[in-house]
């Protein structure tokens, strides 16, 4: 059904819904990891770079990499407070994205930091991965939380 909701100019709306499917491809064990509490990083047994989030093939040198588990615990490296985003996330303004930086992997990875106050965030914050309970195969299955010392800290003061 069409509704008419100003003439001039003239807006319509009407419902609109689509089912599809979208391939993980190469790097579906990254996703399927996180259903197993696990960050799945990629190294390149060439040049000896790790990414996060996983490249099949080095960024660098272009060789096939391989599989291995990145740590659950890092630090905060930049961060930003978002008042806007798209339509999907609105509902959880504000919230924090944060490139996370983990021990032994050469890149940062984007991920929420939650468990705590947008003004509670800083740069070198201990955090740890928490993931989602019931999987929604995307990369918000993962999000990163003050780490326990961290709420220790924060708790006494
Ligand atoms: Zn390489």
């Amino acid at each position: 059904m069409t509704h008419v909701y100003n003439t001039n100019p003239l807006q319509v709306g009407r419902h609109y819904e689509i089912d599809s499917i979208h391939s993980y491809g190469e790097v579906s064990d990254f996703f399927l990891g996180l259903q197993k509490r696990k960050l799945l990083a990629t190294r390149c047994p060439s040049c000896g770079r790790t990414w996060l989030p996983p490249r099949r093939d080095c960024g660098a040198c272009g060789k096939p990499a391989q599989w291995f588990e990145a740590p659950l615990t890092g630090k905060v490296h930049s961060f930003s407070v978002l008042h806007f985003a798209a339509e999907a996330f609105m509902a959880d303004v504000p919230f924090v994205l944060a490139y996370i930086e983990l021990e032994g992997i050469d890149t940062l990875f984007l991920s929420r930091v939650t468990g705590c106050k947008p003004e509670d965030v800083y740069i070198d914050m201990a955090v740890r991965a928490k993931f989602r309970r019931l999987v929604d195969w995307t990369p918000n299955d993962v999000v990163f939380e003050p780490a326990p010392a961290e709420t220790k800290a924060a708790a006494g003061g």
